[in-house]
């Protein structure tokens, strides 16, 4: 009987079993796969996000890896350029991009240590029950064979599609169209900050890595993606040409070589699931995902892990007071998320609208409000504070707004 089952063992999950353990529980942490493995996704983790794991102690380890400090942000649209940085949050002014297979395994080496008991290979087939209440996971061992494991409280950090969430009929609360694909892959030979490029249905991000890699990654509109995936590698290398000209060219004058194979995805789901019931809760993509195009995802998993094990506190093993604790996590963590998912859309639509181009010029007049966008970006601040004295001055001083598309 463990305090604590969690299902899933990256970023949402490893930090979920590192913080109950460290709160002195008996935690099991299990995944099917093995690790150090890679995952679909890039890599960029706010500050928010950094200023987490500096105080979970484990920003030093990803520091280790070699991968640069991001303390640079470079945003392009029309005739509009944005470069600065976030504000610092808790001391932490650079964003950092491990490369997954780093990252997860650091997060699952601190679990450990704290206390965690870790099963990889392990494929849960679902929640098990005590009448309507869930009380722990059957699985399939990397040895073979049907394993129960019984807990008080079964995290699902599972993914987008949660095997725990269809196991306890986890509704959605939230649910949006998908709206963009992409495709991304690493280079070397194109040295460059965090770097953002938007064109009307056109997105490029820049991340630099390890190993002195770069990841560029592209967007188009969801109903590209047949189009796009018939021959991902030659709209990839458009996209680029077309909305980042001047990346382009540092890519072909500066002997830019790419080093792996492409990475795609047109099922980016955009939605907010019933996060907790009886015996259970869900964390990372499993309880919210979104369109990756702000990168927020791992920020997001590491904010709902410390927000579930800090709710729960000491109050595992008091029925009512758990129901009350996890009831309160879900909402809470929808409030906390429901902004930044939809500045999320708002981007993902790939549309310069000309309300957002009048707001960008406005900015970029001050380096301070290109500080404060970036802060918005990052999550730092909200998009409220941003609308401050100085930001409406600019606006006023602007000429009406004309057209853009
Ligand atoms: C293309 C793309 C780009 C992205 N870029 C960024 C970015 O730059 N920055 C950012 O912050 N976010 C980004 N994201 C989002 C980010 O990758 C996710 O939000 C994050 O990985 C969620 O972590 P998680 O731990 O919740 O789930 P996952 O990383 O999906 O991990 C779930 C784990 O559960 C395990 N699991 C699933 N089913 C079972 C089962 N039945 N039994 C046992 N184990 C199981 C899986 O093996 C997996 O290891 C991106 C996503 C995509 C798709």
């Amino acid at each position: 009987m463990y305090d604590v089952i969690v299902v899933g063992a990256r970023v949402a999950g490893a930090s979920t079993a590192l913080l109950f353990a460290r709160n002195g529980y008996r935690v099991l942490l299990v995944d099917r796969a093995h690790f150090p493995s890679d995952k679909l996704s890039t890599l960029y983790i706010h500050q928010p996000g950094v200023a987490r794991l500096a105080q979970w102690g484990v920003l030093d380890a990803v520091k280790a890896t070699g991968c640069p400090a991001l303390d640079r942000a470079i945003y392009e649209v029309a005739d509009i350029r944005l470069d600065g940085c976030s504000i610092a949050v808790f001391g932490e002014r650079a964003a950092w991009a491990p490369r997954r297979y780093l990252l997860d395994k650091i997060l699952i080496d601190a679990a450990v240590a704290a206390g965690v008991e870790f099963r990889e290979g392990c494929s849960v087939a679902g929640p098990i029950f005590d009448g309507d209440r869930v009380a722990g996971v059957e699985f399939r061992s990397a040895y073979g064979g049907s394993t129960r494991e019984r807990a008080t409280l079964t995290v699902g950090a599972d993914g987008m599609r949660s095997p725990i969430a269809k196991g306890v009929g986890a509704g959605y609360i939230h649910q949006d169209p998908l709206h963009t694909c992409t495709y991304y892959t690493y280079w070397t030979g194109v040295p460059a900050h965090f770097e953002l490029y938007e064109a009307p249905d056109r997105w490029i991000g820049v991340v630099p890595t390890n190993d002195d890699t770069t990841l560029i990654t592209g967007y188009w509109p969801q109903d590209m993606f047949d189009r796009v995936r018939a021959d991902p590698l030659a709209h990839y290398l458009e996209n680029i040409r077309t909305t980042a000209p001047q990346l382009h060219e540092r890519i072909t004058a500066g002997g830019g070589q790419r080093v792996e194979r492409l990475y795609g995805t047109g099922d980016q789901q955009n939605f907010f699931r019933q996060a907790s019931g009886p015996g259970w809760a869900l964390v990372g993509d499993a309880a919210h995902h979104k369109d990756s195009i702000t990168a927020k995802g791992i920020n997001d998993a590491l904010f709902q892990a410390e927000l579930l094990t800090q709710t729960v506190g000491r109050s595992l093993h008091d029925p009512a007071e758990l129901a009350e604790r996890l009831a309160r996590y879900a909402m809470r963590m929808r409030d906390e998320l429901i902004e930044g998912y939809r500045n999320t859309l708002g981007i993902a639509r790939l549309e310069i609208t000309p309300e957002r181009l009048q707001l960008l010029r406005a900015i970029s007049t001050s380096p301070r409000l290109v500080k404060r966008y970036f802060s918005t970006v990052s999550n730092a601040i909200s998009v409220e504070e941003l609308y401050d004295d100085e930001l409406h001055a600019a606006l006023d001083s602007l000429s009406p707004i004309g057209g853009t598309r």
